[in-house]
């Protein structure tokens, strides 16, 4: 019979468990028209009619922030976020009347 060591000491005390919660939303940023004006040097207004941007190049490289439809910077454009998670059903069709 050997003495008996005491040597296990666990002073694991206080179970603060503190559980970060993350959304598991994934946000989707878009730009859609473009807003800018081409006629504010002569005191107009007057934009491109340009719908959506489109990245003149792949993502990550220096003209991927021009659009390539109207060549116009993605600064211009109005910025749209949508999150993800929702299913995008908004396809409601505007009654235009055109008038003249
Ligand atoms: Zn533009």
């Amino acid at each position: 019979m050997g003495p008996q060591q005491d040597g296990r000491s666990s002073t694991a005390n206080g179970g603060t468990a503190a559980r970060r919660k993350e959304a598991a939303a994934k946000q989707v940023v878009r730009y859609r028209e473009c807003q800018r004006n081409h006629a504010a040097s002569v005191g107009g207004h007057a934009v491109d009619g340009c719908r959506e941007f489109m990245a003149s190049s792949a993502d990550g490289t220096a003209v991927a922030l021009t659009c390539a439809a109207c060549g116009c910077h993605r600064s211009f454009h109005r910025r749209e976020v949508a999150t993800a998670t929702e299913t995008a059903a908004d396809c409601r069709d505007r009654a235009s009347t055109t008038s003249g």
